[in-house]
């Protein structure tokens, strides 16, 4: 069996949702559970809708929804040319909720609304589907994903949902060579909506593949494959081949967006490879990223912009003594910043940090009763992972430079401004 997830760019017009329908029928004869997102940036109408409808504009709250209910049935129609039961089930979910007052917290009701893009999606590309000859069975993912109630960034419940996997989608196989599914969303043990972080069906993909000893997952994705650099600010970006999974976390944590951090996990635990694949076009191999260690990687170039480099230093010159290093990661800690890099120095210590105005300054305020503290906005931070001394000259030429670090494989600094210009 294989687990193929496809994102919204891949579903964002009639004319793809058919091309992604000919790469299924590809398949033809193979056991397919299909994770889908919701269509193009339908997951950001539907967070306009929440904060309207949390903010108490309940008028502009319907209105944005019944824009998004209105394209999803004039595409639906023109998909299978036959009205889809399903979809007005979902709709009705979400109207009732945005006719009530909000009582709970915002995070609740955001996923109780955004959780329909993709039960969306799904209801209309599994009839349409089965309209075009590609028998399939559309499942609803909150009857078999169990998670908590952390909104927004729900905890899956791997036992409960290991259960209902063997129970529920087992048994379907048997009649059935296609199952499609919502990427994203799960629901607690009371029915509530849960959503497990943007970009979080790379993850829902993963959680199946690991719990179906799936053979393989892949992601249909717009680019060829996973590349060395984001290809807008560096043309000669290139396509790598093969990646381990240990490179892919990293990758993930210095902050290239690949793939959703979560996702590999659940594979590397059964060894499953991940597949990288672009949908425009599928002869091309794409990226697998698996167990087996990777040789000779190019140099990969990460770039986190909206930076703030804070200095705190002791206010005496007397040496930044260990309780006062404790204080401040509990300061970190409390305003839930994780520094991107950080280095003690004798009497001060320097933090890097994305920039999000509010907690910064709340850090900034709470660091000064005990140290003088100094905020340097506006910083790019750079990594290389299997850097040259060729590549860090030509990435940091003529930029001044706060703050720099370096282990054998990988190299981090921290740039003034200016995102930085790599056309060769
Ligand atoms: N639709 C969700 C999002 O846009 C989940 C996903 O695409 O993975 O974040
Ligand atoms: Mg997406």
């Amino acid at each position: 069996m294989k687990i193929f997830k496809f994102g919204g760019a891949s579903i964002n017009s009639i004319e793809r949702i058919q091309h992604v329908a000919r790469i299924i029928q590809r398949y033809k004869g193979e056991k397919l559970l299909i994770v889908f997102s919701a269509m193009g940036k339908v997951t950001n109408e539907l967070e306009k809708v929440a904060t309207a409808f949390y903010s108490g504009n309940q008028a502009e709250a319907l209105a944005l929804f019944y824009q998004i209910k209105e394209t999803h049935l004039e595409l639906a129609l023109q998909l299978t040319k036959q009205p889809i039961n399903e979809l007005s089930n979902i709709f009705t979910e979400v109207e009732w909720l945005l006719h009530d007052k909000p009582v709970r917290d915002y995070d609740y009701y955001y996923d109780q609304i955004v959780c329909s893009g993709e039960l969306l999606s799904t209801a209309i590309i599994s009839e349409y589907l089965n309209t075009a000859n590609c028998k399939n069975q559309w499942l609803d993912v909150r009857d078999i994903l169990r998670t908590d109630d952390n909104f927004r960034e729900a905890n899956i419940d791997w036992d409960f949902t290991h259960q209902k996997v063997t129970e529920i989608i087992s048994p379907l196989f048997e009649n059935t060579d296609i199952i499609i599914t919502q990427g994203f969303i799960g629901a607690t043990d009371e029915n509530e909506s849960t959503t497990l972080g943007r970009e979080g069906s790379d993850y829902s993909a993963a959680i199946f593949a690991n719990m179906l000893n799936a053979e393989s997952q892949t992601i249909w994705k717009d680019v060829e494959g996973v590349m060395n650099a984001d290809p807008k600010l560096f043309p000669a970006a290139q396509i790598i081949d093969a990646l381990s999974y240990l490179e892919v976390i990293e990758m993930a944590y210095y902050g290239a967006q690949v793939i959703h951090p979560k996702t590999i996990k659940p594979l590397q635990n059964k060894a499953i490879p991940l597949l990288v694949k672009c949908f425009l076009h599928p002869d091309l191999p794409g990226t697998i990223i698996s167990n087996q260690p990777t040789h000779q990687l190019p140099p990969i170039i990460v770039i986190k912009e909206k930076q703030v480099l804070m200095q705190v230093s002791s206010r005496d010159f007397s040496f930044v003594e260990d309780d006062l290093v404790a204080k401040l990661h509990t300061l970190l800690l409390e305003n839930k910043i994780r520094p991107n890099l950080s280095q003690n120095g004798a009497i001060s210590l320097l933090c890097c940090m994305d920039d999000q105005p509010e907690k910064i300054e709340k850090l900034a305020l709470a660091a000064s009763e005990l140290f003088d503290v100094q905020v340097e906005k506006d910083c790019s931070l750079l990594t290389i992972r299997h850097y040259n001394e060729a590549i860090i000259q030509q990435l940091t030429e003529g930029r001044e430079q706060l703050l720099s670090q370096k282990t054998k494989q990988t190299i981090q600094v921290l740039l003034k401004a200016l995102s930085i210009n790599g056309d060769d």
